[in-house]
């Protein structure tokens, strides 16, 4: 860039004092603001000592001001490449700098993207599953359920049911839904209406109850009762663009329920760019509390409800991270647990230290509740 003027109108002074201010950004060791002129007849060529640092916008509240830039390992597949982040200095929101092209490299090829429950899928939901369901989801059934329900476990996608009051034939949108796992699951409770989205998978798959569509959530349309992204908003580049997206695609007074998770939480202030969910390149931007409220309120969305849902694995696996230990090294916990460096008392302080952050609201992983109303 350049520019080119005088200081002083009268001649005189213009014949001595006429300049030109360049402003070079590229390439890096002459980035700066040099003014050259002829005084007399006298070249001068003077460099500015302020320097010119590119300046990011964050992609969710446009703040340039005091953003921090990090450097973040690729610790998932192993590669250790290196990737800049930035933290906005406003809504706390971590954003990836520069997106490498071809992002699906990274991903990893077993099992990520391939939707093969054909054979697993039953034609009928499982009658003794769907009582139990119903008495935990709505308090239905309560002899049989109550008998059913002694010592289990409750899964997690009970209680997104519950709190979203989604019933059995509503219609479900899972996006990004990757292996389907979870759909199958829903079926086997007794939900009949169940549609997933990925446009990573390799075809669509026509499973009656479950339909599996290989698509974007910009290509979709129809009216849903409860839509869903299970870590999935986080490998999105234009968050404001899906959920404006989604809120199309919800009916009115129903749920879009966004589980992600969260910066600037325990695991970020103890293990900061060693924090397993950076997972440089694949999660693009991580939300902070802010950035997700600012986005949903954008939207049109009312944040109802945010539950902590953090899991003790990614403080196993930033604790690797910290000693240099890749998620799939042959000496990483969840590769191999007897070669791993931690002992049963570690694993076990791992799980009271992630049930306290959740109750505390600490933890780096939530379950955002936003409501169409
Ligand atoms: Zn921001």
């Amino acid at each position: 860039m350049k520019m080119t003027g005088s200081a002083y109108r009268n001649p005189w002074f213009r014949k001595l004092f006429n300049f030109t201010v360049h402003i070079i950004t590229d390439p890096p060791f002459l980035r700066g603001i040099f003014i050259s002129g002829m005084p007399g007849d006298r070249v001068f060529i003077f460099k500015f000592v302020v320097q010119i640092k590119k300046m990011n916008n964050c992609t969710v509240c446009g703040n340039t001001a005091g953003n921090r830039l990090h450097t973040v390992r690729e610790m998932q597949l192993g590669t250790r490449e290196l990737f800049r982040y930035m933290e906005c200095a406003c809504c706390g929101c971590m954003q990836l700098l520069d997106i490498p092209e071809g992002l699906g490299k990274y991903y990893p090829k077993q099992g990520y993207y391939s939707f093969n429950l054909g054979l697993d899928l039953r034609k009928k939901p499982d009658r003794l599953r769907k009582w139990k369901a119903s008495y935990l989801i709505y308090g239905r059934n309560r002899i049989p359920g109550t008998l059913l329900s002694i010592g289990y476990k409750v899964p997690d996608y009970y209680t997104w049911m519950r709190a979203t009051g989604v019933q059995y034939d509503d219609t479900i949108l899972d996006v990004g839904t990757g292996n389907g796992s979870l759909l199958l699951n829903l079926f086997r409770i007794g939900f009949t209406n169940l549609h997933g989205i990925d446009p990573f998978i390799s075809e669509d798959q026509d499973h009656g109850a479950v339909q599996i569509i290989k698509k974007s959530i910009y290509d979709l349309s129809g009216q849903f009762d409860l839509i869903m992204l299970h870590h999935a908003f986080e490998h999105m580049d234009e968050p404001l663009k899906v959920l404006q997206q989604s809120y199309s695609l919800l009916k009115k007074g129903k749920y879009l329920l966004i589980r992600t998770p969260v910066m600037g939480m325990y695991s970020w202030k103890k293990y900061g760019t060693n924090w397993m969910d950076l997972d440089a390149p694949r999660h693009i931007i991580i939300h902070s509390m802010a950035s997700m409220q600012l986005l949903a309120e954008r939207a049109g969305f009312e944040i109802r409800k945010t539950v902590f849902d953090g899991n003790y694995m990614s403080l196993i696996g930033s604790e690797q991270y910290t000693k240099g230990i890749a998620l799939n090294d042959s000496n990483s916990y969840m590769v191999n647990k007897t070669a791993s460096v931690f002992r049963k008392k570690d694993i076990q302080q791992f799980k009271v230290i992630n049930v306290a952050n959740n109750k505390l609201q600490q933890a780096d992983q939530a379950a955002f509740y936003l409501f169409k109303p």
